[in-house]
């Protein structure tokens, strides 16, 4: 009797949902050759600079209602997907390997050792211990699906060749060559664009501010006649805003803002805890109490003593001007302006921290019971090559993790 073929599963990408992919893959097919292709000769880089080189692994939120919550593209789809694998399980796959992960305040979870090496160290161990296959500076070129599996042409260092694969995991990230691969085999690819950035805001009222934050405030982005709101920390910046509320109205406005050419309003509500009554009461009282004291001597609110001083002129209000003089029409301005205060975007800016692309293969081709594709069967995808993207806070790498781990236990299946 002839020996049985050995399966081959091809995974395409040595990112994090390439490794995690393999490793699944590996674990739940020991008899089959798992070989991992990486077009450059440095796999996990994104890793590596992730989190500010701490890598911030996923978010303490154990929930999947809420977890969906935290992807502008995806939510959706990722619901049954958490149900099989979501941070408690990333948690304790990690732990299972001996890497400890903490909680940081925000929920955002590290390594213990704030190094991203000791993920990069597991998941090349991992590898290692499964029999999977690396091979570095293979690009793939081309796929392509036959009647007895896939032929895939890499190129290697100036030279060609043909690996043929049972089933393939492409896991090739937001890279356009990753894009064209899954297109030529009959995927539709969401346009690709930015997601997670900043905000070019040119304005007196915070300019000279930068390294000033808030720790809870409202925003309200008004793009293309949609209105999106988002609350959490602002911070003012040498161009204009960051801070999570900025970058969560980034991320769930990636679209929008891209189509208007990162043209739109923002309102801010600088003090949402506070009504606009309870601003009209606080301004009358110190008024009242204090009509010799200047307002610009002491800041109400809570509000930053320099943020304070420096809307007081966009109303009017003077450094030398007492509380005696301030009229009733600088004081309903006041108030707007902490409560109303409005922005004109004129722009993108960075957020080096995190780097995302919203777009990719359209979700309605995957089965997200398998992540096999309903197109070609065969192919499996994973990661950031999706039209799935995260806010900031570990949600990128959670999706990389759910999606491959899902893969890599369906593949060959
Ligand atoms: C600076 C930065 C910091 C980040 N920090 C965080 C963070 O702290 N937390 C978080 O959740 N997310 C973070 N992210 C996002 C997160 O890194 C990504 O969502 C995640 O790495 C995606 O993993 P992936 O495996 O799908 O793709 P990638 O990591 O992009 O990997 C794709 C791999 O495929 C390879 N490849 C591409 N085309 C081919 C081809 N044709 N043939 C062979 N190989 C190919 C590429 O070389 C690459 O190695 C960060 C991103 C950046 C840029």
């Amino acid at each position: 009797m002839e020996p049985k073929k050995k399966m081959d599963i091809v995974v395409i990408g040595g990112g994090a949902a390439g490794y995690f992919g393999a490793i699944r893959a590996a674990a739940m097919h020991p008899d089959a050759r798992v070989t991992l292709l990486e077009a450059t000769r440095k796999p996990l880089t994104k890793v590596r600079v992730s989190g500010g080189g701490r890598c911030n692994v996923t978010h303490h939120c154990f929930d999947p209602a809420i977890l969906v919550q935290r992807y502008p593209r995806g939510g959706k789809e990722l619901r049954g997907a958490f149900a099989r694998f979501q941070p408690k399980d990333t948690v304790a796959w990690f732990e299972s390997k001996g890497v400890q992960l903490k909680i940081e305040g925000d929920g955002r979870m590290f390594p213990v050792t704030d190094d991203s090496k000791t993920i990069i160290d597991c998941l090349e161990r991992e590898v290692e211990t499964r029999g999977v296959i690396i091979k570095l500076g293979n690009m793939v070129r081309s796929i392509v699906r036959g009647p007895n599996g896939f032929e895939i042409n890499v190129k290697i260092a100036g030279d060609e060749s043909i690996v043929t694969a049972d089933a393939v995991l492409l896991t090739t990230g937001g890279m356009p060559g990753g894009f064209q691969l899954a297109g030529s085999l009959g995927h539709t690819i969401m346009a690709p664009v930015p997601s997670l950035f900043t905000f070019v805001v040119k304005d007196s009222r915070i300019d000279g501010l930068s390294g000033i934050s808030f720790p809870e405030v409202k925003g309200e982005l008004i793009c293309g006649g949609v209105t999106l709101k988002q609350t959490g920390p602002l911070l003012i910046t040498h161009w204009g805003l960051s801070g999570p509320v900025i970058l969560k109205l980034s991320a769930f406005g990636a679209r929008l803002l891209h189509e208007c050419d990162y043209q739109a309003k923002l309102h801010l509500d600088f003090v949402p805890h506070l009504t606009a009554l309870d601003l009209e009461v606080g301004l009358r009282a110190e008024k009242e109490s204090r009509p010799k004291q200047c307002p610009a001597n002491h800041s109400l609110f809570k509000v930053t003593r320099r943020f304070w001083s420096q809307i007081l002129p966009s109303v009017g209000i003077g450094p030398d001007l007492p509380w005696s003089d301030v009229t009733r029409v600088q004081m309903m301005q006041l108030i707007d302006t902490l409560k109303h205060a409005t922005f004109q975007i004129s722009g993108k800016g960075e957020f080096k921290e995190e780097f995302v692309t919203a777009g990719g293969v359209s979700l309605k081709e995957i089965d997200f019971r398998t992540m096999q594709s309903k197109i070609c069967a065969g192919l499996y995808f994973a990661g950031e090559i999706l039209d799935v993207d995260g806010i900031t806070g570990g949600y990128n790498f959670q999706n990389a993790w759910t999606t491959s781990w899902i893969a890599g236990s369906n593949i060959l299946e």
